[in-house]
């Protein structure tokens, strides 16, 4: 069964809603990230290699933070062309439940399970 024109929206409204949520997130990552770099030319070698390895972890955040806001522009762009719902690789429905849980999901848990796999 495809989604109604009701739950499409209703997911739409949540991708809005999370994308807006990520953006703040990504906007307050980029202030504290601003601190760090001044805070390096005051402390030592060692604090300063700390701080370092904060900012590749935050790095890494805020990539996967990006890939995060990149999965629900594609999502949103799927909902104006008609196919939001349906998995990437076999066409098939995803299930309304999986959607749910992350309405910017892409693939049917076949696919995601088979891809986790590889
Ligand atoms: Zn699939």
């Amino acid at each position: 069964m495809s989604l109604t024109p009701q739950q499409i929206s209703d997911f739409r409204d949540a991708l809005l809603e999370n994308k807006k949520l990520l953006m703040a997130t990504i906007a307050s990552e980029d202030e504290s990230s601003k601190i760090v770099e001044l805070d390096q030319s005051k402390v030592g070698r060692l604090s300063r290699m700390d701080a370092l390895q904060g900012q590749a972890m935050s790095q890494e955040t805020k990539s996967r933070h990006q890939e995060g806001l990149r999965k629900i522009a594609a999502a949103l762009s799927r909902i104006e062309s008609g196919d939001y719902g349906y998995c990437l690789e076999c066409d098939e429905l995803i299930s309304t439940a999986r959607l749910e849980v992350d309405p910017a999901v892409a693939l049917c848990i076949n696919c995601a399970s088979l891809a986790e796999k590889d």
